[in-house]
């Protein structure tokens, strides 16, 4: 099986070396470092730099903690350095987890010149042909500026340009109040930064539990960051000091010394000559695929942002595993399908926010019955000891049977704890299983075995 993957990120990687442990011969096309967007510009860079904001405001923390002041001042070279060396750090380990796969790795940008034949154009502009009996597409996605803006990388800022920026901006205007928003909302506001956040709906995270979304708002307040709500940016200009003025569609103007947009991606479909091989594309550039990640083509798949699907790095993995277990023809005893809806997520602020599976308001808007149990860190031991009880945890189960269908964590270490929920969920736990448990103490896993009482 000769299996041929255009784009070296989660997905890409994921369906590589899976593939090639199930018999394939694989062969990745990547144009730029291998991990793709994720690992260079998205989820690590951006964690890298949220995690030094957090030693800062620990560090903020440490009279409450019986120690003296500390007042630590970021050093931006270090940071970056910090940042780069994470990133090829984790391409170098995954290049040597390809290699010891036999997966050949090809550094150049590839398309289709047929359903079954890809180029990759390399240095110079040479052009290998490659025959393929199943393609993967798996090129990401990059962030979407307005066409009303541009992002010059000095004072209008997309994701891209901020690890580090080229300065840590005075006053800060984040336009979009999803996840990667709010994510750098918090990292800059720990760097000293004022924040100001346009939001265009009348809640941070539209798409989130109300409860959480109250819970991060009030931190954001708190901390001194200036929300606009029910406000649509529509215009930019620039004053003559430099500083940007972002115009709302109610009049508004918000003006900062830069602007950084976070409005969602564009998916990098051009250029792959999905016209020349037959693939769809939809109006958004998005290739639509069926549960096995599909294309309308039986042996052309997608997989990652490209898909249209969730996009997170963990789906696009799992998108890839799946498809290298179709690629190979494995039975339904060993390929399970993926199940969007159980998969866990992370905003990685402060406090830090998790859930999976099905939510309260979800539940509530479709009629559903479930019980809903909630426990406050403020009663768990280690959340007291840390010096950080914000927070809760919240359970969703079916009151017939006890069977963990969601929830949703609020507080510390919020990341790694929705882990229990989310196998709970996806091995059909009951709420008992969870009480039942002999956890560590004292610790705020605890919090999940009285939220589930
Ligand atoms: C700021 C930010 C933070 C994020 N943080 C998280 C997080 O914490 N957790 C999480 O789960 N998700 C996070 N995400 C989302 C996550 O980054 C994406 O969902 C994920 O990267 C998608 O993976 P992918 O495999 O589709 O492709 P990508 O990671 O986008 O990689 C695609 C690769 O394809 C290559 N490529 C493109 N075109 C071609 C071509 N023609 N030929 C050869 N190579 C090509 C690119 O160079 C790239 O390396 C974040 C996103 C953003 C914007």
């Amino acid at each position: 099986m000769k299996f041929v993957i255009i784009g070296g990120g989660p997905a890409g990687i994921q369906a590589a070396t899976h593939g090639a442990r199930l018999g394939a011969q694989v062969t990745v096309i990547e144009r730029d470092i291998i991990g793709g967007a994720a690992n260079l510009w998205d989820c690590i860079p951006s964690k890298a730099m949220i995690a030094t904001g957090d030693v800062v405001s620990m560090a903020r923390r440490a009279e409450k903690m019986g120690l003296s002041p500390l007042q630590p001042a970021l050093d931006l070279g270090a940071m970056s350095a910090r940042v780069q060396s994470i990133t090829h750090r984790l391409a170098e380990s995954t290049m040597s987890l390809l290699e010891s796969q036999g997966v050949t790795v090809i550094n150049g940008t590839g398309w289709l010149l047929s359903s079954h034949e890809v180029i990759a154009t390399i240095g110079g502009g040479e052009e290998l042909q490659l025959d393929a009996d199943a393609i993967l597409l798996s090129t990401g996605s990059r962030p979407r500026v307005p066409d009303w803006a541009e992002a010059d990388g000095d004072r209008v800022l997309t994701t891209r340009q901020a690890y580090p920026p080229p300065v840590i901006p005075e006053h800060l205007v984040v336009v979009g109040s999803g996840v990667t928003g709010v994510e750098f909302v918090h990292m800059f506001r720990s760097f000293g930064s004022k924040v100001s956040l346009i939001v265009s709906r009348q809640q941070v995270l539209p798409a989130k539990d109300p409860e959480v979304a109250a819970a991060l708002e009030s931190d954001f307040l708190q901390s001194g960051v200036r929300l606009f709500k029910g406000a649509r940016a529509i215009g930019l200009s620039r004053g003559d000091d430099g500083g940007v003025s972002v115009l709302c569609d109610d009049q508004r103007v918000v003006s900062g010394s830069h602007v950084l947009f976070a409005i969602g991606s564009i998916p990098n479909s051009d250029g792959l000559g999905l016209d020349k091989a037959g693939v769809f594309v939809d109006g958004g550039g998005y290739i639509p695929v069926d549960h096995h990640c599909v294309s309308n083509l039986r042996h052309i798949y997608a997989a990652g942002d490209i898909s249209g699907k969730l996009p997170l790095a963990s789906v696009a993995s799992m998108q890839g595993r799946k498809i290298a277990e179709h690629v190979m023809g494995l039975d339904s005893r060993s390929h399970r399908h993926l199940d969007y809806e159980k998969a866990a997520s992370a905003i990685f602020t402060e406090p830090e926010i998790a859930d999976v599976g099905l939510a309260e308001a979800e539940a509530f808007a479709g009629g559903r019955k479930i019980r809903v149990t909630k426990v406050p860190f403020a009663a768990n031991a280690r959340a007291l000891i840390d010096g950080d009880p914000r927070g809760f945890v919240k359970i969703v189960s079916d009151p017939a049977t006890g069977v963990v269908l969601g929830g949703s964590i609020v507080g510390r270490n919020a990341a790694e704890l929705i882990s229990v929920i989310a196998v709970a969920v996806t091995a059909h736990l009951r709420v008992d299983d969870i009480v039942e448990s002999l956890l560590v103490h004292p610790a705020l896993a605890e919090a999940l075995a009285d939220a589930a009482e």
